[in-house]
């Protein structure tokens, strides 16, 4: 962005804290009606009128969540915000604010942290969403981006996690496991780098994954495609561990099971490919790998041929009124769930 003009950076000590807040928040524009004072005072104003007010933070800090070898600051920023909005779409309402804390080291210059801004604030764009708010401080201990998002949701409206009936069906939206395989990809990048400077990586055949891990999208368009078709579920969940330990999660807090089919999963083709590649099933990479962002939910059955035709959703199996979550295979087996470090299919199954 400045760079360009004038490769000097500025030195943060030197612009002040004032001078900072300037710089990230002066063009910050409000769209939602809902936002009554953004930056600027002591705290900002919201007003929900009549719906009910959802919060959700959800930290990321370095060398625990990324690695800022791969992950460009502007990237981390949108990645950052989206997975926010994700838990409140997960209730089935809309994000509406975001209030953005972080930490940074002194290595950090002006620059840097407008950069990762530049992304938080184009997810706010695209989704829709104020920046009211936040705060910047020093680390010593690594970068942390600790954003908090807030949304509404009509009364009536709003999803849990422990909604689930037995003989329910289980949805997800989109494809599961990409996410995994793009930081495998990354991770792998990054080793042959440090000892290979030189090594220009070729991603392209990896595009799809790689950009699931570095810009993740939230499912805000489900919300909306749910409202049109009068389809309320019963439980929901956003898919951030893996789709195992989501189900777990619903089947726990509802008091019931859950019954999957291997088959029934959506996986891309590219992230089947590169799981071969890395001789890891596709199917651990959905089901344990994590930060897809998709919405896993339940419906009654009676809602099934409303959703029957939409290719954002597939049916994955159904809720059991015993106890206990097991995913069926492609064979036939029955294989109970585990939250992680669910070695069972390590190597390929077998195909049909
Ligand atoms: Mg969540």
């Amino acid at each position: 962005m400045l760079q360009d003009k004038n490769p000097a950076k500025t030195d943060l000590s030197k612009l002040g804290e004032f001078g900072l807040i300037e710089a990230i928040t002066k063009d910050v524009s409000l769209k939602n009606p809902s936002t009554i004072k953004g930056v600027g005072d002591d705290a900002a104003v919201m007003s929900y009128q009549d719906k009910l007010a959802l919060a959700s933070t959800d930290l990321l800090v370095e060398g625990v969540h990324f690695d800022l070898a791969y992950f460009p600051l502007k990237h981390l920023g949108y990645k950052a915000a989206v997975v926010n909005f994700s838990d409140i779409y997960a209730m089935n309402g809309m994000a509406t604010q975001l209030l953005n804390g972080l930490a940074v080291s002194n290595r950090f210059p002006l620059e840097a942290i407008e950069e990762i801004y530049e992304g938080i604030k184009l997810a706010c764009r695209i989704y829709d969403v104020d920046l009211v708010g936040g705060d910047t401080t020093s680390s010593r201990s690594g970068l942390i981006l600790a954003p908090t998002a807030l949304g509404v949701v009509p009364k009536g409206k709003e999803v849990y996690r422990s909604g689930a009936k037995p003989n329910d069906l289980i949805v997800v939206t989109g494809d599961l496991g990409a996410a995994y395989m793009g930081l495998l990809v990354l991770q792998r990048e990054n080793e042959v780098f440090k000892v290979n400077p030189q090594h220009q990586p070729d991603l392209s055949p990896y595009a799809y994954v790689v950009e699931r891990q570095l810009k993740p999208e939230a499912r805000r368009d489900i919300i909306k495609i749910l409202d049109e078709l009068k389809v309320l579920p019963t439980a929901m969940i956003d898919i951030s561990d893996g789709l195992s330990s989501e189900i777990m999660h619903i089947t726990h807090q509802s008091g019931v099971g859950a019954q999957i089919y291997a088959e029934k999963i959506p996986i891309d083709p590219q992230t089947v490919l590169t799981a071969e590649e890395f001789n890891i099933s596709e199917l651990t990479a959905a089901l344990n790998g994590g930060e897809d962002y998709e919405l896993l939910f339940t419906i009654s059955q009676k809602d099934y041929e409303k959703i029957q035709y939409r290719k954002e959703f597939a049916v994955i199996g159904h809720i059991t009124e015993e106890p206990g979550d097991f995913l069926i295979t492609q064979d036939n087996q029955k294989i109970a769930l585990k939250a992680q470090g669910w070695n069972a299919l390590k190597n390929k199954p077998s195909q049909k």
